[in-house]
């Protein structure tokens, strides 16, 4: 075997250890599905074994659910005229994966469960399928079905053992909405039959098997009834209307998974099990046939990985090591890149104007690290360790030997050439130059190195701990081998990276621009500003268009623009955002949330906000009431296909060339709608011919701004798609 360890100790009790062959974390896979399927078989006819514990050799992981190649394999309805046999196919497939649970839980013998860390999907599926549960009191210890809120369902059981176990209403929440439970709220609903110190789960669990072992699970029992009874029972009723609710106001109808995770329940709870299960297939095939499934395996879990694994990486250039980085400025992104170095175990400086400064940057890490041992995420030694990589400094002496120095100071021409000459002075011929500026072109930067083949931009995103993406920009005398040490750099601090043009805005920050711009057409239009903050959310962004630059501060955008028009200028074309920044900054002196005042206004303490009645100065009003769809409609399309215009055209322009990143850059780097799998993944979701149809009648509507570029019309005239 390969992925799992079977040990039977003298008492008859067979510990099964996950343990998936090169992988950090347990999936379920082809490989390891047809793996158990034989431990089962074993454990059937095998008469010396009396019964099965299993468990993870993973630290902090138990099974992570299912491998997303695999349930690639499903999605998509099959080439054209080989619909019915896609179709058939997949429900044998899915049938045959499914049968290792229920082969598990009626295998005769007693099989309990010992969880150390996170079951999630899939694993908390398996965790089910076994007789009994035993976690240990820990906060690694997580379970949940997250499927629902990543568009996809539960087809592993989920939908038909949780209710069973702990009730419809108990379930609901973590079908629908993908709240995880800790072990004691998970043994509070019956989901686990006991927690263990850590250390002793396996024991635990062992001596429920010697002890106890019933083999036979409560739904196969034949009074069983639902813990709470099924849908008609007036408290579940109430309790499904409400979810419904609730799912409806948290993705706003955006994902098919969430109907057909409720079939599943609703119809599923009021059948014998195994009639259950079919039906959860049925709607797990259904599901994972939907284009919003098939984009969102592809963009949140597909893409990214192998865009990790180096897909654009140029080839042909050793990889290199990343032992010594530099970080110059530590301020709120300086600080955050030298936190990401130092836990990738990279010796770091943070180099500030002063020690306090340097210092405070230093501190940054230190904060963080506390919060992951309060989780208990973390040891003292290890976040000791860490910090430890940080060395403080001032002096630029301590930049020699670095293999790469990120520059985070202010976005400043001369301040950053000044640095840069600095540091270039302690560091040795091979090593790379980076700068982290959101807005500069990095060939102009560039001329202040004396090595610009070494020199590129490397945009994170703040906060830099949290924020997966990281933009490369390559100046134009940036060479294929430095581009090549940047990918490696950032493999080594785990990030994922997409490759763009050095041009205005480079690719995120242009099409997230149209988040501001389309929304501030909108108001000037006479659009209610609620309606605007409103169809913002239902697209399924995470924050309302006037929300967002509240948030980040309207100086911000309003001195890009003043500094696009000084750039630029005859060629500059005003737009709404130009008449809303200037009514807001200059004619109001609203700054948004840091001073009280944006598009909306604040209370004191910051915690309240009501739209800023003065909005009303900027047009009559003209659509008050947004409730009839095609008008709803009309204006989410307005929004969302704005930013995927902009994504196009940065195809078009070569700012990026695989529609792999321009989808993932815009889901990981400002939430693009996940349902949509990203910006061109939603061109292609429409249809490109019916894009183009579509945006053209916008043009004609709202202004050209909305008129498809010519890749657009060449593509779909010749039925040619991005992926
Ligand atoms: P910040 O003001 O928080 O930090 C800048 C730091 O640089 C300060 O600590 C400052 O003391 C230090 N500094 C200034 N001159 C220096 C010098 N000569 N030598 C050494 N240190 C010096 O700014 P920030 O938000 O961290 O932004 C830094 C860079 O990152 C900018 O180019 C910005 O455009 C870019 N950026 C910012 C964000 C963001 O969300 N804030 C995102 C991506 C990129």
């Amino acid at each position: 075997m390969n992925h799992w360890r079977v040990d039977v100790d003298n008492d008859g009790v067979a510990l099964v250890t996950f343990d998936m062959a090169g992988k950090k974390v347990n999936t379920l896979s082809a490989d390891t599905i047809a793996e158990l399927t034989e431990i089962i078989e074993r454990i059937r006819t095998d008469d010396a074994i009396k019964g099965v514990v299993v468990t993870s050799a993973k630290p902090g992981s138990f099974c992570a659910g299912g491998d997303l190649s695999h349930i690639k394999s499903f999605a998509g309805p099959g080439e054209p005229g080989k619909e019915a046999e896609t179709l058939a196919g997949d429900i044998a497939r899915m049938t045959k994966d499914m049968a290792v649970f229920r082969g598990l839980e009626t295998c005769g013998k007693p099989v309990a469960c010992a969880i150390e860390g996170t079951a999630l999907g899939g694993g908390a599926e398996f965790a089910m399928a076994c007789h009994y549960r035993v976690a240990a009191d820990s906060e690694q210890v997580v379970l949940g079905l997250p499927e629902g809120g990543l568009g996809l369902l539960p087809g592993g059981g989920g939908t038909q053992r949780l209710p069973r176990l702990v009730g419809i209403r108990e379930s609901l929440p973590i079908l629908l909405q993908g709240v995880t439970k800790t072990a004691a709220e998970a043994l509070a609903i019956g989901l686990i039959g006991e927690i263990a110190p850590v250390g002793q789960v396996i024991d635990r669990a062992r001596k429920w098997v010697l002890e106890t072992g019933d083999p036979v699970q409560p739904w196969d029992k034949p009074k069983f009834t639902v813990p709470g009874g099924g849908p008609y029972v007036q408290a579940n009723a109430e309790a499904i209307a409400m979810h419904v609710a609730m799912s409806r106001q948290k993705f706003y109808g955006n994902y098919p998974a969430q109907a057909h995770i409720l079939t599943a329940l609703y119809e599923g709870i009021q059948v014998p099990f195994e009639i259950g299960l079919r039906i959860e297939m049925r709607e797990f095939i259904k599901t994972v046939r939907t284009p919003q499934a098939l984009a969102m395996i592809r963009t949140l879990f597909l893409s990214p990985r192998e865009i990790k694994s180096g897909a654009n990486r140029p080839a042909g250039h050793p990889v290199k090591t990343f032992k010594k980085a530099s970080v110059l400025g530590a301020g709120l992104m300086g600080a955050g890149i030298a936190c990401v170095q130092a836990q990738a175990g990279i010796e770091t400086v943070l180099i500030d104007r002063t020690q306090e400064a340097a210092d405070r940057g230093k501190a940054y890490t230190a904060t963080y690290l506390g919060k992951q041992i309060a989780r208990g995420r973390m040891t003292q030694d290890k976040a000791d360790a860490i910090l430890a990589h940080i060395l403080a400094t001032t002096d630029y002496a301590n930049v020699r030997g670095s293999d790469i120095v990120i520059e985070a100071v202010f976005e400043d021409r001369d301040v950053k050439a000044d640095v840069t000459r600095l540091a270039e002075a302690e560091l040795a011929a091979d090593a790379i130059m980076a700068t982290n500026t959101s807005t500069l072109p990095i060939t102009g930067l560039a001329q202040a190195s004396v090595r610009p083949e070494n020199f590129i931009g490397l945009h994170f995103f703040s906060p830099v701990e949290r924020m997966d993406l990281v933009e490369i920009i390559r100046g134009e005398k940036t060479t294929d081998g430095a581009l090549a040490a940047a990918y490696d750099y950032i493999a080594a601090i785990g990030k994922t990276p997409i490759s763009v043009k050095d041009s205005r805005g480079f690719y995120t920050s242009r099409t997230i621009t149209c988040y501001l711009e389309e929304p501030s057409e909108m108001l000037v239009e006479g659009i209610a500003p609620a309606i605007v903050e409103n169809i913002g959310l239902m697209t399924g962004m995470p924050v309302g268009p006037l929300s967002l630059p509240d948030a980040i501060g309207l100086e911000l955008p309003y001195h890009v623009l003043a500094q696009t028009k000084r750039d630029l200028g005859d060629a500059y074309k005003a737009t709404a955002s130009d008449t809303v920044l200037n009514f807001l900054v200059e004619k109001h002196g609203r700054h948004g949330r840091r001073n009280g005042k944006g598009f909306y206004d604040y209370s004191a303490d910051g915690k309240v906000k009501t739209l800023w009645p003065g909005l009303a100065e900027l047009a009559a009003p003209v659509i008050t009431d947004a409730s009839r769809d095609d008008v709803k409609d009309e204006l989410k399309k307005r929004v969302l296909y704005r930013m995927s215009l902009e994504a196009a055209k940065c195809m078009e322009e070569g700012i990026i060339t695989d529609p792999r990143e321009a989808d993932v850059g815009a889901t990981m780097g400002f939430g693009f709608p996940k349902w949509t799998g990203g910006p061109i993944s939603l061109i292609e979701q429409v249809g490109i011919a019916k894009f183009v149809a579509e945006c053209d009648k916008l043009a004609d509507r709202h202004g050209e701004r909305f008129r498809p570029g010519q890749m657009l019309r060449t593509m779909a005239a010749e039925g040619k798609t991005f992926y």
